[in-house]
């Protein structure tokens, strides 16, 4: 059996042969643009601040971040069906678009690893796969840099996140990840969906650097407005 190619934004059939987002796709990808975030390298109204409301606010100990797109449509829906509806085969098409962005950037910073952000195993195993991972194995397939899976686990899975409030969740998440075994990394890349508060990345972060990581920085299809 056959299944047609399809739009990895509006999910639209495409032609025979054809690959990508479909014409009318293609021209409304809502790529993150300058001024950016220097922490988190989300979009910010003005070349006067540094940072964004967000890390402006919270101490954020990950060195620098590379999200592709602002988290609005048609990235909002197309994520959600890549998250919820297993449209893994969007993966590569933000893997590649990533690269294609920040591959460069990768490369110049020297990373060790590429470590996608776990999923509790109750998830994984409902949900089937991690789009985190996908994204990761397909960019660690595009620029070489080694993928690491067996790094970073997610462990506490006891307080459903949205019945917490905004601190109660980034305290829930600190202690949500661990390192295993000894790790022997300077510099790692994180690959994540969506950003939004960027706690899920904090809480990453603070188990690698207390484990011996120097830099972390983070990618992620999607970044939320501050
Ligand atoms: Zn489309
Ligand atoms: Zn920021």
């Amino acid at each position: 059996m056959i299944f047609p190619a399809r739009c990895p934004l509006c999910d639209g059939v495409l032609e025979f042969g054809k690959r990508g987002p479909c014409e009318k796709c293609r021209y409304s990808l809502p790529y993150v643009k300058e001024p950016v975030c220097f922490k988190c390298g989300r979009e910010i109204s003005d070349d006067e601040s540094e940072y964004c409301g967000d890390c402006a606010k919270k101490p954020r100990s990950f060195n620098g971040g590379f999200p592709l797109l602002n988290y609005v449509e048609p990235a909002v829906s197309s994520v959600l069906r890549l998250k919820y509806k297993g449209r893994q085969e969007y993966a590569p098409f933000y893997a590649k678009e990533t690269v294609r962005k920040y591959g460069d950037i990768f490369k110049g910073l020297g990373i060790d690893a590429i470590i996608p952000v776990p999923l509790y195993k109750r998830k994984l195993k409902s949900r089937g796969f991690n789009q985190a991972e996908l994204l990761a194995r397909e960019i660690s397939r595009l620029t070489r840099i080694p993928l690491r899976t067996d790094i970073l686990i997610r462990i506490n899975d006891t307080i459903p996140q949205k019945k917490l409030s905004t601190s109660e969740r980034e305290e829930n998440l600190i202690n949500a990840f661990t390192v295993k075994g000894k790790i022997n990394l300077e510099k790692v890349l994180i690959a994540d969906d969506i950003y939004t508060t960027g706690a899920t990345i904090e809480a990453c972060t603070q188990a690698l650097k207390k484990n011996g990581v120097k830099r972390v920085y983070y990618t992620s299809i999607c970044i939320g407005k501050s």
